[in-house]
């Protein structure tokens, strides 16, 4: 799992982390949030929280939560055989994919730096009151993140960043591998 405050850059990280490395599934989420102009049609499925609450009520998510309003949830996931998954989600998610599968492997993707981390919110479009309510609201993911997190990775260079994390899958398939 992947999680982080808001302009870590999980998006684009999680994307060219699973284009990189084989057989690793990129879950892709359900929101009721509007889509962004420009953003990805593909990023999320785009539902109206009677959508997503139908869903909820058939037991048709492995996590969801609530964040700044709009719902977000992961599909019960369906990966080709032999893959690992990947979930990009934030911090109430992760928190019941542990309760769940406590051999779960959280990262907490950082920014290099707040101002970094502001114009990258900044750069979407979204409203100023989004981008503050954003901020304080990554403030507490990082707080609990450190705690929930195996792995952290500071998102200063996508390449790198990429790099570092493909080198997790790696160890930790390793480790898989070599469990008794
Ligand atoms: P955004 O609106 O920026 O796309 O996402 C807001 C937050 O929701 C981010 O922290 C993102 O990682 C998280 N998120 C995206 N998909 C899911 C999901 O399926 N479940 C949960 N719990 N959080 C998600």
């Amino acid at each position: 799992m992947l999680i982080g405050p808001g302009g870590a850059g999980k998006g684009t990280v999680a994307a060219a982390l699973t284009a990189r490395v084989p057989d690793l599934w990129l879950s892709r989420s359900w929101t009721t949030r509007p889509r962004r102009p420009g953003e990805d049609p593909n990023a999320y499925v785009w539902v109206t929280p009677e959508e997503f609450r139908r869903r909820v009520a058939e037991g048709g998510f492995f996590e969801w939560a609530e964040y700044l309003g709009n719902l977000y949830g992961t599909p019960v996931p369906d990966p080709p055989p032999g893959s690992d998954v990947l979930l990009e989600i934030d911090l109430q998610g992760a928190e019941q994919v542990v309760a769940k599968r406590p051999d779960a492997v959280v990262i907490l993707l950082l920014p290099p730096s707040f101002d970094v981390q502001r114009a990258r919110l900044v750069s979407r479009g979204d409203p100023d009151e989004h981008v503050r309510r954003r901020l304080e609201k990554g403030r507490e993911e990082v707080v609990h993140g450190h705690e929930l997190a195996r792995y952290e990775v500071v998102n200063a260079d996508l390449e790198q960043a990429v790099e570092e994390l493909a080198g997790i899958v790696c160890a930790t398939r390793r480790k898989d591998v070599d469990a008794p």
